[in-house]
């Protein structure tokens, strides 16, 4: 007897955190009675004189944003970290508390409000690569950090308040669990075979070309084989690379337009401005991580068109993460779609 994939309740497994998502096939038939959101605003003008991310206008806090013309990044007025906070651990009981100290800053990926990363130049995706790359630099070498966490919420239903192009990148002392996780599973995968986990899985996956949404010369796009989000993709350098300060001008660009090819599918997916989580997961800053091989996550909230959304309640709350729509599904799905706009067309 053999698992069908598309019939049977089935677990998968995450090798980069060890834990577990339930794949439930068949639900994909039942009817919709859930919520439905507002579909998002597409027509923006190019300026907005009222947005504090606008070359030229004022911030909350009284700073002004220079007239910057390509990408710029500043440390963000409402920071959830602080980089004087002293970093000491108290302990009273069973009550254990840590000081965190950081810096939360914000990346602006271009002038033009209208802009989203799809509807950006490969080139001018690069210039954001460039600065990433430059702000994981800098700030992993101060000594008060060791971790630096980029990532960017796209669209209102991902809570993002503001719909001018940009990112945030979040550096601290402390590596988050999330990473923890990744880490433990990558050295110990390390260790015992002396390659790289993902770029093992990565080859696997080449040869299969079921979940494969896209490749160039240095990366490969796809679902991963254990994906929790209906359309989560991942973006992956082919050859292992602990972070992305180690790309070069070429890999940068090559990444830059598997960012641009993946994003543009998402929105062709249901014609709308598509909302995501993502982020890049890479080596911490603090030390050399020869298991470490980055990646970008992308996790978009919409399950089956521009207005119904998928909810991690109930049972992802208490047991573990469930998906309906096979990730086999969902990565024919996302293959088939073109690589050039829909608003373009
Ligand atoms: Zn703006």
């Amino acid at each position: 007897m053999k698992l069908d994939y598309n019939e049977h309740p089935h677990r998968r497994y995450n090798i980069l955190t060890g834990e577990w998502v339930l794949v439930s096939p068949h639900r994909t038939k039942r009817p919709w009675q859930g919520k439905q959101e507002k579909i998002p605003e597409t027509k923006r003008p190019k300026y907005d004189p009222t947005c504090y991310l606008c070359p030229g206008n004022t911030r909350a806090g009284g700073e002004q944003t220079p007239k910057y013309e390509s990408v710029y990044s500043f440390t963000n007025d409402f920071s959830a970290l602080l980089a004087d906070t002293p970093n000491i651990l108290e302990e009273d009981g069973l009550l254990k508390a840590q000081g965190e100290t950081g810096i939360c800053k914000v990346v602006c990926f271009s002038p033009d409000h209208s802009l989203t990363l799809p509807l950006m130049e490969q080139k001018a995706i690069a210039d954001v690569v460039a600065l990433w790359q430059k702000e994981y630099s800098e700030l992993g070498a101060k000594q008060s950090i060791r971790h630096v966490q980029i990532f960017e919420n796209k669209g209102a239903m991902m809570g993002c308040s503001n719909p001018h192009p940009h990112g945030q990148i979040w550096a601290q002392y402390s590596i988050p669990q999330e990473v923890e996780r990744k880490t433990k599973m990558q050295r110990a995968y390390f260790e015992k075979n002396g390659s790289s986990l993902l770029g093992d899985y990565l080859q696997q996956e080449l040869d299969k070309d079921e979940r494969i949404l896209f490749q160039n010369e240095h990366f490969v796009a796809l679902v991963p084989f254990w994906a929790v989000w209906p359309y989560e993709a991942m973006i992956a350098p082919k050859k292992q690379l602990q972070n992305i300060a180690a790309l070069s001008k070429e890999q940068a660009l090559a990444f830059a337009e598997a960012i641009k090819v993946v994003t543009t599918k998402f929105d062709n997916l249901f014609e709308v401005s598509f909302p995501y989580s993502s982020g890049i997961h890479q080596s911490p800053t603090d030390n050399d991580y020869p298991e470490w091989h980055f990646h970008m996550s992308f996790y978009p909230p919409l399950l089956r068109s521009a207005t119904v959304k998928k909810f991690m309640v109930g049972y992802e709350m208490f047991g573990n993460p469930q998906r309906d729509i096979t990730v086999e599904q969902a990565a024919k799905k996302l293959k088939g779609l073109s690589n050039t706009h829909y608003s373009l067309k």
